[in-house]
């Protein structure tokens, strides 16, 4: 049984550099104050804990006057960077930098707009952080949309300017996109702006996933519980190969999956690190 590894998984550029930063503080022995699960990746998260990294809410940011905190790269809103400057805590700031811009153009359209009244819709999940933080730089009156159940939200009268959480489908986004012009169209309306949001390294990976579910016997997608990334991902590859299995670690995989298979294709979310995908494929191999 061959066993291959889909050479486009592993973490997204932005988690990297997260992780990266956060590791090179505590070989230098600082402690690092981390606001929020710096990845949705319990295997990976555990390794980072051992390490000496402390997961804090909002919360206990009082507590931690003059400590060095870190914003991981889903961002945070303005206020948490307003508040975190009035407690003297030291930002270590991981925000993706792909993130920041789109907070940017997010804020620019919402100050252009307005005098226009127009409406900034964001196509995320209702409550993710980084949901949060574009809807802080739209001083937190944007519209989230996750479905035509939402439509009730909007109005079509009026201009709408569409943004997307960077880790959404790109399929979807699309046809939310058609969806609000079919109705602005029947409001007698196109005062409407779609930005391309919706990050290139979760984009890129659903048409190239097709491709690699398609070519082995079974898939296992190596993938934390609460990873939104991670659900759309498998989704995929379960649309193209029947025989695809979601794990969260070694202890989830079942010997009677391979019992015909002749190759298995190993792969994961853009917040499950290599490292993980190689052990993943190495202890299938043993088997
Ligand atoms: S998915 Fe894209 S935008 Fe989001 S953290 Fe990763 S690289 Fe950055």
């Amino acid at each position: 049984m061959k066993v291959t590894i889909d050479p486009e998984s592993g973490f997204c550029f932005g988690v990297d550099r997260a992780i990266q930063k956060a590791e090179t503080e505590l070989e230098a022995g600082n402690p690092v104050f981390c606001l929020g699960e710096m990845v949705h990746n319990k295997v990976q998260m555990d390794l980072l804990k051992s390490k000496g990294l402390k997961v804090i809410t909002h919360n206990d940011l009082p507590a931690l006057k003059g400590q060095k905190v870190m914003v991981r790269a889903h961002g945070e809103p303005p206020e948490t960077f307003k508040q975190l400057q009035e407690l003297g805590i030291t930002v270590l700031n991981a925000t993706c930098p792909i993130v920041t811009k789109l907070q940017q153009k997010i804020n620019e359209s919402f100050l252009s707009g307005e005098s226009s009244g127009a409406q900034i819709v964001i196509y995320g999940k209702p409550g993710h952080a980084e949901v949060a933080g574009l809807n802080g730089n739209a001083g937190n009156v944007a519209i989230i949309v996750n479905s035509e159940i939402d439509f009730g939200k909007m109005d079509f009268s009026k201009p709408i300017r569409l943004f997307s959480q960077t880790t959404m489908d790109a399929e979807g986004y699309q046809m939310m996109g058609e969806g609000i012009l079919e109705r602005m169209n029947e409001a007698g309306n196109t005062d409407l702006v779609i930005n391309k949001s919706v990050c290139r390294q979760v984009s890129g990976r659903a048409p190239a996933l097709r491709s690699f579910a398609n070519e082995h016997d079974v898939i296992v997608f190596v993938g934390g519980s609460n990873s939104a990334n991670g659900a759309y991902l498998f989704s995929v590859c379960k649309s193209e190969n029947i025989n695809s299995f979601y794990i969260s670690n070694t202890e989830d995989i079942d010997i009677k999956w391979f019992e015909n298979a002749n190759s298995v294709g190993v792969t994961g979310a853009t917040s499950t690190p290599g490292w993980l995908i190689k052990q993943v494929a190495e202890f299938i191999k043993r088997l």
